[in-house]
């Protein structure tokens, strides 16, 4: 998911909409924008994409200098208007909205207890249970907040509008991204900068994790809700998920991929005649890989800008669908041709086996495919859709398993130890990466099943 707030501006509602269009790669279920004029929120949410979503709204109608937004890709929760963010809550006394990215582990065994206490959720989303947790505790302040955010485990990037005030807060991990920036005299948070120089605004600074930020009439305030710990940012967010013109804890996105795919052209090279890349992820680390490797990058596969992302879509039957209607080989490149073909990575196998058949069946002499990334081989229970290791190809397959599978002439995967140095540019104490899905190691360890089952 994407999250995006802002401060002090005539625009807000507006601004957050070209803020979430420019994350609309985060989440296309959904979108939603809750603004605040003089404290009275009001919003507007529906299933589809920003553009769709937004297109009879009048901004007019909308207005507030305050406001509040979210593009949602479901990973808990079922995918139903109800569950579409950010979710608006109306009291007597106030008004409250609440943005999520990221995954609750304990969200079930909270709202199992939440609920024999005798509150009714509306949604079967694991964000509105800190609602119900904050709300408890009688008037939303940074102190309920953050004792709020004590109770809840695994990963979050919070945004919270309560009246004219708004929150933003980071899990203690730093698992998921969230950035403060400015533009004029108003603030915004993105989960990415990418919507800051979407809408012209400059980037400030990371939220820190276990920080809880509070902007009003007074300017912006920090808290700490938990100790200051190492950061373990997603590595996923800079293999695949994030914009590459987004800088995420300092480190820009493109350049991080094109470091792996130098890496990765040190650690398996091969003999062959061209690189190319899978479209659109990929391409920053086939660039890497082709000069380090010194050997042509070419465009061997276009994509078809008009089909989604075929990760996003729900079931396997529209995944491999997706894929044979979203790329396509230029045979004119590949014909009788050594190709590597880099990809960013092998989660269930759909996408590289399928490119594989394609390259072949245009010519292609030899295919050789090389990942920018480790093996997946364990869930994420962070909110990136890998839930179970069933599904996960690199989880119950050897190597070069997964070669023949997929049709491979040859395939190498790049190290743990080269993506973290692709990644991690500061090793100091405070900063690090999280790479669970590769390793298994957890930097937030479920404590039983419950907090493992993500598909709630
Ligand atoms: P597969 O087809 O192997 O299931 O998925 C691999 C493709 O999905 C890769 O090309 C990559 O760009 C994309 N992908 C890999 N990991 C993730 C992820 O964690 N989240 C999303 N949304 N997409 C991913
Ligand atoms: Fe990202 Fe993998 Fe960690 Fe999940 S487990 S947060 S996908 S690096
Ligand atoms: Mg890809």
């Amino acid at each position: 998911c994407g999250v995006f707030g802002i401060w002090g501006h005539e625009k807000a509602a507006e601004l957050t909409y070209y803020g979430l269009h420019s994350m609309q790669h985060r989440g296309q279920e959904g979108a939603g924008i809750v603004v605040s004029k003089d404290k009275e929120l009001t919003g507007y949410k529906q299933l589809g994409l920003v553009n769709d979503v937004f297109k009879q709204v009048k901004f007019d109608d909308l207005n507030g200098k305050i406001a509040l937004g979210h593009v949602r890709y479901a990973t808990q929760g079922g995918k139903g208007l109800e569950n579409v963010q950010p979710l608006l809550f109306q009291s007597l006394t106030s008004g409250m909205a609440l943005a999520h990215n990221g995954n609750l582990m304990n969200a079930t065994a909270l709202r199992e207890e939440l609920e024999k206490e005798g509150s009714i959720f509306q949604t079967t989303s694991d964000t509105e249970v800190l609602a119900h947790l904050m709300k408890r505790s009688g008037e939303v302040t940074e102190a309920t907040i953050s004792e709020a955010l004590n109770r809840v485990k695994g990963a979050y990037a919070y945004l919270i509008l309560e009246d004219d005030t708004l929150y933003a807060a980071l899990d203690p991990a730093g698992i998921r991204p969230l950035s403060i920036g400015r533009i004029g005299e108003a603030y915004v948070v993105a989960s990415e900068t990418c919507a800051f120089d979407q809408i012209g605004a400059t980037f400030e600074r990371e939220v820190l994790p276990g920080e809880l930020i509070k902007i009003n009439q007074d300017g912006l305030t920090s808290f700490r809700f938990a100790p200051r710990g190492k950061r373990q940012m997603c590595a996923m967010e800079y293999v695949y998920l994030s914009r590459p013109d987004s800088d995420l804890n300092y480190v820009n996105v493109h350049a991080s991929r094109k470091r792996m795919g130098k890496e990765l052209a040190k650690e398996a090279p091969v003999d062959a005649d061209l690189v190319i890349g899978v479209p659109d992820s990929s391409i920053s680390a086939a660039i890497g890989y082709a000069e380090e490797s010194k050997l042509p990058y070419e465009m061997g596969i276009i994509k078809n800008r008009y089909v989604g992302r075929t990760f996003i879509q729900p079931s396997q039957e529209l995944r491999e669908l997706g894929v044979k209607m979203k790329l396509s080989p230029v045979r004119g490149i590949v014909e009788g041709k050594r190709v590597i073909m880099i990809d960013d990575s092998i989660v269930r196998g759909t996408t590289s086996r399928r490119i594989v058949i394609m390259l072949k069946d245009a010519g292609a002499k030899e295919v050789h495919v090389r990942i920018a990334s480790p093996a997946i081989t364990d869930p994420c229970y962070y909110g990136i859709d890998m839930s179970t290791k069933e599904e996960l190809i690199g989880a119950n397959n050897s190597i070069e398993e997964i070669g023949e599978i997929i049709g491979a002439d040859s395939i190498a995967y790049l190290s743990e130890e080269g993506l973290e140095n692709a990644i991690v540019k500061d090793k100091t104490i405070n900063q690090g990466v999280c790479m669970a899905c590769m390793t298994g190691l957890y930097p937030v360890a479920p404590a039983d099943e419950k907090e493992m089952d993500i598909s709630n």
